[in-house]
């Protein structure tokens, strides 16, 4: 299937591009962007020209920040497009349930994709805590913006989510493997003094039968850490980089392979292709509704100013 990229930025260029290339299901046809563009495939600096000029690419991936997305994903479906959107899939929960009607009623497949969701071991870690009882969770997600996110103003507006922006990449786990539903009690939002966004969020969750906390920041230097610890009823396990690495009472479970991460983006092209062949959709917004509560509920502190 032909397929167009839009917003031809740091994510399309690392994962996007090289999935799609890899891929037997999927050609780029075409690219939409202001500035960027891929060898050898036709650019395109307008999304409604790309649209017009070529009716069969039927398919696009829209790879830019989400407040500027929903406009794209509109006009795609409009256009009887079918869409698959970056997480987190907008700006506001409104939007992403606004897109999914649209979808519906024009008969296109819209997949709102959580490339966290398909690392190497997040699979495996739902199945082990299937069944068992869940007594304390934890989820430790800290990193260096400047390292991660460099020049990325659009991240500290409103709708860019700050700390979220990661911090929705453990939620999209965490939604996956836990079985029952949770919901956030208290959150505590640390805003840099010049910054719409925060920088920083610890939060807590209930939860039947366990203590469910989370901590997000930005400000982490030297090594990284996207952790989810889980203690059951029948021993511990361990989620480390990002679903990457699992843990089951202190062991590691599974070979470590450098491609652990990589495999995400292949994973989420192939379900793309899996759902336009099907007719489907796949619109999961709980990570986002997580985000949404946390900034409803949230206590706002205020903290230094941040400067790149
Ligand atoms: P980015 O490099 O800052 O921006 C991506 C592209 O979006 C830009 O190159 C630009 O395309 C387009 N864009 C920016 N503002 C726009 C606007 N107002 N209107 C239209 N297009 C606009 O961002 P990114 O890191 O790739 O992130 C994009 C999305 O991917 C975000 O939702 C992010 O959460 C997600 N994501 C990022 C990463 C990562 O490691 N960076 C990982 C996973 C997911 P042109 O200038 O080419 O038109």
């Amino acid at each position: 299937m032909q397929i167009a990229l839009v917003g031809i930025g740091k994510i399309a260029l690392d994962q996007h591009v090289p999935s799609i290339a890899a891929s037997p299901d999927w050609e780029l046809a075409a690219t939409v962007s202001r500035r960027g563009s891929v060898e050898g495939v036709e650019a395109f600096t307008d999304f409604d020209e790309m649209l017009a000029a070529r009716p069969e690419v039927r398919v696009v991936s829209l790879c830019m920040p989400p407040v500027p997305r929903f406009d794209y994903a509109a006009r795609a479906i409009r256009a009887s497009r079918h869409v698959m959107l970056e997480k987190p899939p907008g700006a506001t929960l409104s939007e992403c349930h606004a897109l999914i009607a649209m979808a519906e009623a024009q008969r296109v497949s819209l997949y709102a994709s959580w490339h966290s969701r398909a690392a190497d071991k997040v699979q495996a870690a739902k199945d082990w805590l299937a069944g068992k009882t869940l007594r304390k969770f934890t989820v430790t997600w800290k990193e260096d913006v400047r390292r991660w996110h460099p020049g990325q103003d659009w991240i500290w507006e409103p709708g860019g989510m700050g700390v979220f922006d990661p911090g929705i990449n453990a939620l999209s786990i965490v939604t996956e493997i836990l079985a029952e539903p949770i919901h956030v009690t208290r959150a505590v939002l640390e805003v840099p003094e010049n910054r719409q966004a925060p920088i920083a969020a610890q939060m807590a969750f209930h939860h039947p039968t366990a203590e469910v906390t989370m901590e997000f920041d930005w400000r982490q230097q030297g090594d990284q850490t996207w952790s989810i610890e889980a203690e059951t009823d029948q021993g511990s396990l361990a989620l480390h980089d990002g679903g990457a690495r699992m843990l089951v009472d202190g062991v590691e479970t599974g070979a470590e392979t450098s491609a652990a991460l990589s495999g995400e983006y292949p994973r989420l092209y192939a379900r793309m292709s899996d759902l336009v062949r099907a007719g489907q959709s796949d619109t999961d917004l709980s990570p986002m509704r997580h985000v949404a509560d946390a900034f409803t509920l949230g206590r706002r502190v205020t903290v230094a100013p941040f400067t790149e």
